[in-house]
């Protein structure tokens, strides 16, 4: 038996707004209470949300001194918090954006030949942000390039005569001597492998490249090789019965610049893989999984964070790593339920690292993947809704899908996002995107994801957004 609390202090805890000095007359102010009590800022009655105790407002600050009191009450239960805010005359120029500080790019005065190291990656441009540059594509190990100047962290390398990119220093080491500027091409050979189909090109020497799909129906995949020029007198197709690819060509696009076609036999892409034999280069591209819709499908389901990175933290408390972990273990029940096969980047609290995610993905040979988040940032009293976030234009279609299902749990579309440069959605070795369910940030929002059933529910979302997507694309 226990006796009744012997305080008449209800929970408050103001947790954001207690500033002393602001600049706006416009200014939110976020609290948390217990769930079922009632709430006041400024005197005004504000909405206190069921399932977390958050409530929050924007009050109008006068110049001078303002005394904004927060009070909370349930039952007999009350508390109250005294803010005290200046609100100051706007500082001449204090809102002025500061100008971007950028690494100054530095010419070298003879190129310095670099190698690729395993994980190397081409960036357009010298420019980044919290994600890193803009990612052009992932090289392979061992090619020779020449660098041909500096920016920061980053080395300028010269691909071909008129063709340059940013390739990290990390990634590079220092090499004897590069590839011919040019180099011709051998025999092609076209396979039919039990996964996968490969294209084989004869090269002299490892040169550096890019990929792309060109959307379509059916699409087309595309590898251009730079430093290199056409002697491919045999282009041999080896079956005629090839698993996913329809037909190749090629295209000597400038002098230097040779571009891979590989048109395939529909408009879905289930993945490709470029890289070098020795000095031949393997294209793999990817047939469709054999499961008879989800039965049987491979499904990778990454949880976000974990471990000693814990990601946002909701004003009430919630933390990201738990709330992507629970909603990726209900999704991962789903899908094993009908009949799938599902590998999970972290089961607990760990937090793998990038490189090791993907790795986990790779090596386990997932047939597509997602990766579940949940947002913060904006203010705390608007919803600014659910997002899926993909990189390449062939994971478009399967965000899509999943962003139509979301949008079925009544929230707002924060939007359908491309491009997308999250370590995760670069790799082209099997269709990905990423749920970026809810924002933590918003009280609205943190109250649905603090509710389990509701977890439950956008778990659902992500499984039958995956299973429109994989019926529409088998055609099962
Ligand atoms: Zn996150």
């Amino acid at each position: 038996m226990c006796a009744p609390a012997a305080t008449a202090r209800v929970q408050l805890r103001v947790y954001s707004g207690a500033a002393d000095t602001v600049y706006n007359a416009e200014h939110t102010i976020v609290a948390v209470t217990e769930p079922g009590a009632t709430a006041t800022i400024g005197g005004e009655a504000v909405k206190v949300y069921p399932n977390t105790g958050s409530f929050g407002a924007k009050v109008q600050l006068k110049p001078g001194t303002n005394k904004i009191e927060i009070a909370a009450r349930k039952g007999s239960d009350k508390a109250k918090e005294t803010l005290k805010i200046y609100l100051a005359e706007k500082r001449a120029g204090a809102s002025a954006a500061k100008a971007e500080t950028g690494n100054k790019e530095m010419t070298f005065a003879q190129p310095l030949i670099v190698a690729t190291d395993s994980g190397a990656y081409l960036q357009y441009g010298p420019a980044g942000d919290r994600l890193g540059g803009s990612k052009m594509c992932f090289l392979d190990s061992a090619i020779t390039l020449r660098a041909v100047g500096e920016s920061g962290s980053l080395y300028r390398v010269q691909l071909s005569a008129n063709r340059f990119a940013y390739l990290p220093k990390e990634y590079a080491h220092a090499a004897a001597s590069a590839a011919p500027e040019l180099n011709v091409t051998g025999s092609w050979s076209i396979t039919r492998g039990e996964k996968a189909d490969r294209v084989s090109i004869a090269l002299p020497a490892r040169l550096p490249y890019d990929y792309w799909t060109e959307d379509g129906d059916p699409a087309t995949l595309c590898v251009e090789i730079y430093g290199a020029c056409d002697n491919s007198n045999w282009i041999t197709q080896r079956s005629l019965d090839l698993g996913i690819i329809d037909r190749v060509d090629f295209r000597q696009i400038e002098s230097d610049v040779y571009r891979v076609l590989i048109h395939l036999k529909s408009k879905y892409v289930w993945g490709f893989t470029v890289g070098y034999d020795g000095t031949a280069m393997r294209i793999d591209v990817r047939h469709a999984p054999t499961s008879n819709g989800m039965k049987g499908l491979h499904v990778g389901i990454d949880a976000g964070h974990g471990g000693k990175y814990p990601g946002a933290k909701s004003p009430a408390g919630l933390i990201e790593k738990e709330l992507n972990l629970d909603i990726v273990l209900k999704l991962r029940d789903m899908l094993e339920k009908a009949g799938a096969h599902v590998t999970l980047t972290r089961s607990g609290d760990t937090g793998p690292s990038m490189t090791e995610r993907k790795r986990i993905l790779r090596d386990a040979g997932v047939d597509i993947s997602v990766s579940v988040h949940n947002n913060a940032g904006g203010s705390p009293l608007s919803a600014p809704g659910t997002a899926a976030l993909y990189k390449h234009s062939f994971d478009r279609e399967f965000a899509l899908a999943v962003a139509r299902r979301l949008l079925e749990l009544d929230v707002n579309l924060f939007g359908l996002v491309g491009n997308f440069n999250f370590s995760l959605n670069g790799p082209t070795d099997y269709p990905n995107m990423l749920v970026e369910g809810l924002f933590m940030s918003s009280l609205e929002e943190e109250n649905l994801l603090a509710d389990p059933e509701f977890r439950t529910r956008m778990a659902r979302a992500i499984f039958l957004g995956l299973e429109d997507y994989i019926s529409e694309a088998l055609g099962k």
